[in-house]
């Protein structure tokens, strides 16, 4: 697995002759992985942990942890000290590989055996906090867990813990292959954080198939443009919809022939993107799926020369033999192009989240609820609504906050929106939304409205839109819907008084 990244800070690519890293081969660097868990006495019934930014070392170590049958978690550094100390408890790695900057965010120190590492090589990760001590006896079993992923916390702030088993990974990295089967020694994109299933998802298909990857360590439109654009040994990147947009502000995205897919997920995506990709010829791969199912459980095909787009919106059809069914308030099925609660079973879906109540989850049947609404059409093609604690429901009518945002995201001032519901007396809720516009260029609620109430019905347009410079979001940069009533609602509310 060879693997490329930009060797310094700033991610410039220098140019290193194409090959194996420094760090040598992984075989080599699993013995040494392996070495260093018996020399801190790790604990093999327990996670390794990991709480260190992107770096090919981190890379390396994931990989080794799949082939070598050691189950690990991969903490978010941008969390707080607070939300790390509780994750640390919940998955009680046996011993976690820090960077110095990042020790001073554990807590107990004192009760934790802090080792520094005394290494000939160069290695991003600084030392290692060990716990306690138990023989190894890794296994590359189906059954056992690859890993803990966190979700983005969307929904409610917090992240949920998903342990993932081997089977479920390798059942997600293969259906995926079946639409998009990367090359050996041709990039991969990965520019999405190390402790997210989106940026695991990558080493375990490089793992597979021999695909190398070009590792950033954060986000850069201009250099993204130009390798897409000209390297024809790129092939395939893994995106969110906010990176899409900011690659397709750049006149100079575009990408060479060979260039087969960006696989696009997490959360849902402006139409007109989509439509910008198809006019420039780029292959755009819009999918659905989520932490609980291992990355993609449905994407759109890739296209040949001679095929013709899918529907706009649709996020393409389920990889067989998982099912997705979609179900009523009564949780019957629902009719086709009718929406409803997604449920989902299948050989890449989780089994359980950690240190929850999982009967809230799934039914008897083991059908997993995925919380999202959605629908199919008469040829099995998936499309996305809206999340259950996003729907607003004003006056009895449902509304999805997607729809309302992919309009408003049309206006040509708007940078980007989000939609919520607030209580009201009257309608029980009331649709509001809050706008960011280029340039901080002030807005008017008013003929925003007229403008929405071309294309939308009275009852979804807005009834109180809030300019904010801002929005929150998750990691994975997803509005946190759930925290806009408490940051905005006072504005909100002066508003509808004056
Ligand atoms: P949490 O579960 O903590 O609230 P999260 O659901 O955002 O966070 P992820 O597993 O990273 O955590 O994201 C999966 C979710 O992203 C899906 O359940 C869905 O709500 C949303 N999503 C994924 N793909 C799409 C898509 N194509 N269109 C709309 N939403 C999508
Ligand atoms: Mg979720």
């Amino acid at each position: 697995m060879p693997i490329f990244s930009a060797p310094r800070e700033d991610d410039l690519f220098l140019g290193s002759s194409f090959g194996l890293h420094s760090y040598g081969d992984l075989k080599q660097f699993e013995r040494f992985f392996l070495q260093f868990l018996f020399d801190f006495d790790h604990n093999f019934e327990k996670p390794v942990g990991f709480l260190a930014p992107s770096s090919d070392t981190l890379i390396f170590a994931i990989a080794a942890c799949w082939n070598l049958g050691i189950p690990f978690v991969s903490f978010d550094t941008k969390a707080t000290s607070t939300e790390l100390n509780r994750q640390f408890e919940q998955v009680d790695p046996g011993l976690i590989f820090a960077n110095q900057a990042l020790q001073s965010k554990i807590d107990h120190r004192d009760t934790i055996d802090i080792k520094q590492l005394d290494l000939t090589r160069s290695l991003d990760i600084d030392v290692v906090l060990g716990f306690e001590a138990k023989n190894y006896s890794p296994t590359t079993e189906p059954d056992n867990i690859f890993g803990y992923f966190f979700t983005s916390g969307t929904t409610t702030g917090t992240p949920k813990i998903v342990p993932l088993k081997r089977r479920q990974m390798l059942f997600a990295a293969k259906s995926s292959a079946k639409n998009f089967k990367p090359r050996k020694n041709h990039f991969w994109l990965l520019c999405m954080p190390l402790n997210h299933i989106g940026g695991i998802s990558i080493i375990l298909r490089s793992l597979l198939y021999g695909s190398a990857i070009f590792r950033m360590k954060s986000f850069h439109p201009k250099m993204i443009a130009t390798f897409l654009t000209e390297n024809k040994l790129f092939q395939a990147a893994s995106l969110v919809p906010t990176m899409l947009r900011r690659l397709l502000e750049r006149s100079d995205f575009f990408v060479h022939q060979n260039f087969k897919a960006i696989l696009l997920g997490g959360g849902p995506v402006n139409t007109d993107l989509i439509k910008e990709c198809r006019n420039k010829g780029i292959p755009l791969v819009p999918s659905y799926g989520m932490t609980e199912t291992c990355a993609q459980i449905a994407a759109n095909p890739i296209l040949k020369p001679s095929g013709t787009y899918g529907p706009l919106k649709s996020v393409g059809t389920v990889f067989e033999p998982n099912h997705i069914q979609i179900r009523d308030e009564n949780d019957k099925a629902a009719s086709i192009n009718t929406t409803g609660e997604i449920w989902i079973k299948g050989p890449q879906v989780f089994d359980g989240y950690l240190n929850l109540d999982n009967k809230n989850f799934f039914d008897e049947d083991g059908w997993f609820r995925t919380g999202d609404f959605g629908y199919f059409n008469a040829k099995n093609q998936l499309f996305i609504d809206s999340r259950r604690s996003d729907r607003i429901v004003t006056g009895g009518e449902n509304v999805s906050p997607f729809e309302v945002e992919s309009k408003l995201n049309k206006l040509t001032h708007v940078k980007e929106a989000a939609v919520f519901g607030i209580t009201d007396n009257e309608w029980g809720q009331k649709v509001a939304a809050v706008v960011v516009t280029k340039n901080g260029e002030p807005i008017n609620s008013a003929s925003i409205k007229e403008s929405l109430k071309q294309s939308l019905a009275d009852y979804k347009v807005p009834k109180e839109i809030i300019q904010v410079d801002t929005l929150p979001k998750t990691r994975t940069d997803k509005v946190i819907r759930s925290k806009l009533p408490e940051l905005f609602l006072d504005q909100a509310e002066q508003k509808g008084n004056s």
